[in-house]
């Protein structure tokens, strides 16, 4: 068992534990178990057969947030999430994951997403019926957390939309609003296959794919590819499609948005796809100020606790995760967190009620200001009908 992963394994199990000082999980329960070397000790041993891999040994693999800290410790260059979705792929297999886990996939299939909601409807009650456009070549994925939890950043990208005059983007509205990020991340790989093949075959019309989610940026480029469902239009951020309309952006800015704040990185967003500085850049250019930083940033920066599955087994700790990184925001008299990440948003709003929390684009749209008479705002026109 693991043999696939052997080179990695005994890289790791002789290795001085270098990375553990970065990872969240480690710093949070101190226990070394726990730490990338600990878990990648016990794989190892299991794949020299000195130890079985039984429940606890899969136990250990969810003691991960997948935010790749430790990946920018390594002299190795190791990434230690593949491997541990590999042996919770095998825990799953083996019915010897842990029960939460398995409530938590069970829960997945009532309306395929982690929400167990028909997210397909929250999202028609979003925004305006206008706005969804069956010709459109391309598609805005929301994200099954957006939907759910943050769903004003649907309707403030609408908003901005309408602003930099962008009319030929459509939601992405088939029934299932999950990309299958939670089904790897649990470990459920077969699932995972069956709804990305179902996603494939609906999203291969489009000529574009634009997210607000960096995990389902990740999901639908990345993870999709490699199991051979590499879709034909290219998958890109929310802030890779808006950069050239912001560039010449002509609209008068709101005064009143020069508030002090923090940028939060994503760990999908910083260090899985590499975007750090381009959040900051629309920041900048759309309030005339520079985010302020957290000791921790860009690609070294904190997870907020929240990332993959961890929080299914580990809620104390993944709390104590993101408030340790709001304790930061308190000690720097910071009154507002820019991020985009839905998970991040809902949990630090959650256990930050002092704070005002954004994604990205809400806050670039509370800069920019309408275009006299031809902004017509989502928000206060929820009258529609399903398409
Ligand atoms: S990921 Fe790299 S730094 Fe961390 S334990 Fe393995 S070899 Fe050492
Ligand atoms: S990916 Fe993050 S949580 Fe997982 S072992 Fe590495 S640093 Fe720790």
């Amino acid at each position: 068992m693991f043999e696939e992963f052997k080179k990695t394994l005994r890289l790791c199990t002789t290795c001085p534990s270098l990375c553990q000082s970065a990872c969240p999980v480690f710093i949070q329960d101190g226990n070394k178990s726990h730490s990338p070397w600990g878990i990648m000790n016990i794989l190892n041993r299991v794949r020299k057969k000195e130890m079985p891999f039984t429940p606890a040994v899969a136990a250990l693999t969810y003691q991960c947030l997948g935010c790749m800290a430790c990946s920018e410790q390594c002299e190795h260059d190791i990434e230690i999430p593949p491997v541990l979705l590999s042996a919770r792929a095998k825990a799953v297999e083996m019915d010897i994951a842990p029960d939460p886990i398995k409530e938590y996939i069970a829960k997945f299939h009532r309306h395929n997403n982690p929400h167990a909601r028909d997210l397909l409807k929250k999202l028609y009650n979003t925004l305006p019926a206008r706005y969804f456009k069956k010709s459109a070549s391309v598609a805005y994925y929301s994200s099954c957390t957006t939907i759910h939890r943050c769903p004003e950043i649907i309707r403030d990208t609408f908003s901005l939309f309408d602003k930099l005059k962008i009319d030929f983007v459509t939601p992405y509205a088939d029934p299932i609003q999950c990309c299958g990020y939670p089904l790897i991340t649990a470990g459920a790989e077969y699932d995972f296959v069956d709804l990305a093949e179902v996603n494939f075959h609906s999203l291969k019309k489009y000529k574009l794919i634009v997210t607000g989610s960096p995990a389902c940026a990740y999901t639908l480029k990345t993870t999709y590819a490699k199991y051979d469902f590499k879709l034909p239009a290219p998958v890109v951020s929310i802030n890779q499609f808006l950069k050239p309309y912001l560039k010449n952006i002509n609209y008068r800015l709101k005064k009143n948005v020069r508030t002090k704040l923090m940028y939060h990185d994503p760990c999908y967003l910083a260090r899985h796809l590499d975007e750090h500085e381009l959040p900051r850049e629309m920041i900048a250019g759309a309030s005339g100020t520079q985010p302020g930083e957290f000791y921790n940033n860009r690609k070294n920066t904190s997870c907020s606790g929240h990332g993959g599955t961890y929080p299914i087994i580990e809620d104390n700790h993944a709390c104590e995760i993101i408030k340790t990184r709001l304790d930061e925001c308190t000690e720097k008299k910071i009154n507002m967190i820019v991020t985009q990440c839905p998970s991040c948003i809902h949990k630090m709003r959650e256990h930050g009620r002092k704070f005002i929390v954004k994604d990205v684009i809400s806050y670039i749209n509370d800069c920019v200001e309408e275009p006299e008479g031809e902004y017509q705002d989502a928000r206060h026109s929820r009258a529609r009908s399903t398409p």
